[in-house]
């Protein structure tokens, strides 16, 4: 594997970020025949891209906004990914119930849900009266209900998307490193980019590598690399959290589109990977982007309080709740608007060779990586853009291979989208009693040795939290299978019994600091939420939007 110092000096293109948009650019710059090195400071997606919502989709609420061509470009790559990623981007059933004197009313979701479908092409989109709603949907608050929508967008395991374009152009010759940052971006008298000088940031090993072009897609970080040439226009980071519980606590099969009892506000029920999550909060993040961001217990309260009033016969608690995240949005601002209403759309600032990339969504990811390349193309060597209905990923087989070791087509097909044709090198190096599911999840065990092997891993939140997602599906962060994954583990890691000691230690803490709830909620998850929102919206003054 190469490391920073076996690394060659000079490349036709350096990316820094490794989250969706780096990645993404990787995968199109690699198709184009260009020498690329991508630069990660932490580990692969180790930024927002593995703590968003998890859908591809077109984002009904721009057409509010009138965003028509936001939505009209998301829509599109919705149909692109969905044919070019199955296993991967898959389709996601949404249902979207109308109150009385709440939320959007039918005919604004209808005129919506028609373009969406015009964009799409197909006619996806039914109403239903409050009866037959509530019988395709039997825990959703009756009081009220005057009838719904059924529509569809997509859904994705974001990291793994993120590794599936990382992992694709490696085998094509890009190379990528994680733990190494780009300290600084050179440039030669006139100011023109002449490269970067990169740094492993647990050996601290530097080294300057050269490149007339470096794209900066580190989201909201990029400001530390590249100034908005903007004055008035500045990154705001806005975090996002959600709340994970297990599928029985919440047995719906579709996700639940509605709005908030409070605010108003949009929010999504989500069945994902054998779980539910709900999400999501938007407010500003005033913590040191650095560190990993967490889900403050007001926004735990929040999300409660939606779904209470949701599924108000499902007694929902927060002891029921399996884990929570939370991620920072990187949305351009002029500072004045509430958080929901700032744009999702993104920029790209260019200033002799070094181009940047920030904001956006990860549905139009491949898009940003066409501008962004774009931009870029006057100081790389002569290209030819893909074409746009071209596939992004490496075909895979439609069905099992043959002769087959007995999974279902269902699990064939997830193991193709998550990890292209090495799914069958997977399934081979595999021990039978690893081709089952770890409980709760629709994860193998046999991913577990299988990416600590061949993914770069470092340390164990590498693998547990964004190489496959037990960390964040299993009680406690899969505490009870660690002596396991050791076992599976420990021939394909260089950890010796004392580190693997301390990853395990690392592990937890960090598991109990970002993905487990606030202590609060610890002891007074039997106080009904209600209360407690009240109190803390009076206390901290806790602003909220009335605008949808
Ligand atoms: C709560 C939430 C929900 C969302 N839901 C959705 C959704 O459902 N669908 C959707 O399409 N979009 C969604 N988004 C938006 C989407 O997740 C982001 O737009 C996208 O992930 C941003 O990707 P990125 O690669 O630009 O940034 P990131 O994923 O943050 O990647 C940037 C990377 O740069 C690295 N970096 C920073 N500085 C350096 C340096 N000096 N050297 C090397 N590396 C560096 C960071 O470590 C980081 O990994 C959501 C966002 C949030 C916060």
């Amino acid at each position: 594997m190469t490391t920073i110092d076996s690394l060659q000096d000079t490349w036709d293109l350096i990316i820094i970020g490794g989250g969706i948009t780096g990645a993404g650019i990787l995968r199109e710059s690699i198709r184009m025949g260009l020498r690329v090195l991508l630069v990660e400071e932490k580990d692969f997606a180790w930024g927002t891209s593995s703590r968003s919502s998890k859908l591809v989709h077109g984002g009904l609420r721009y057409l509010k906004e009138g965003k028509f061509l936001l939505t009209k470009a998301a829509v599109e790559e919705r149909e692109h990914l969905l044919n070019d990623a199955p296993g991967l981007v898959e389709p996601l059933v949404f249902l979207a119930p109308i109150y009385k004197g709440h939320g959007l009313g039918k005919w604004a979701l209808e005129t919506g849900l028609s373009i969406y479908d015009l964009i799409a092409q197909k006619r996806q989109h039914k109403y239903f009266e409050a009866d037959a709603f509530s019988r395709i949907s039997p825990h959703i608050e009756k009081n009220g209900l005057l009838g719904g929508f059924r529509f569809f967008d997509a859904q994705v395991d974001d990291a793994r998307l993120v590794l599936r374009l990382m992992n694709e152009s490696i085998a094509l010759g890009a190379e990528a490193l994680n733990y190494t940052r780009a300290a600084e971006i050179r440039r030669n008298a006139n100011g023109e980019v002449i490269g970067a000088v990169i740094e492993d940031t647990e050996t601290h090993a530097k080294k300057a590598v050269s490149a007339k072009a470096v794209i900066n897609a580190t989201g909201v970080w990029a400001e530390r690399l590249h100034p908005s040439p903007k004055a008035k226009l500045h990154l705001r980071p806005l975090r996002g959290s959600h709340l994970i519980f297990p599928s029985s606590v919440i047995p719906i099969k579709e996700a639940v589109s509605f709005v908030h009892p409070v605010d108003k506000r949009p929010l999504f029920v989500i069945p994902w990977e054998n779980v539910i999550f709900i999400g999501t909060t938007d407010l500003d993040h005033t913590e040191d982007i650095s560190h990993e961001p967490y889900m403050s217990a007001e926004e735990g309260l929040y999300l409660m309080e939606a779904l209470q009033s949701l599924f108000p016969s499902l007694s929902i608690s927060f002891k029921d709740c399996l884990s929570c995240y939370a991620g920072i949005r990187p949305v351009l601002s002029k500072g004045k608007l509430e958080p929901s209403e700032e744009s999702r759309e993104h920029v790209v600032w260019v200033k002799k060779g070094l181009v940047t990339i920030t904001g956006g969504k990860l549905t139009t990811f491949r898009r940003l990586a066409h501008d962004a390349l774009n931009a870029a193309k006057p100081f790389l060597p002569p290209v030819q853009f893909p074409e746009p209905d071209e596939a992004i990923f490496s075909r895979v087989p439609a069905g099992p291979p043959d002769p087959d070791v007995g999974l279902s087509k269902e699990t064939w097909r997830r193991l193709y989208g998550r990890y292209g044709m090495s799914a069958e090198e997977l399934v081979k190096s595999a021990s039978p009693e690893d081709l089952n599911f770890i409980p709760g999840t629709l994860t193998l065990w046999a991913e577990i040795p299988f990416t600590a092997q061949h993914e770069r891993i470092r340390h164990l939140d590498d693998l547990l939290f964004r190489r496959v997602r037990a960390g964040m599906l299993t009680p406690k962060g899969g505490k009870a299978y660690l002596k396991r994954i050791k076992k599976m583990c420990a021939p394909v890691l260089p950890w010796d019994r004392k580190q693997w000691k301390n990853e395990m230690k690392n592990y937890l803490d960090l598991w109990n600091r970002i993905y487990g709830l606030p202590a609060e909620f610890s002891e007074k998850s039997v106080i009904h939420p209600s209360r407690w929102f009240e109190k803390l919206t009076k206390k901290r003054k806790l602003k909220v939007s009335q605008n949808f």
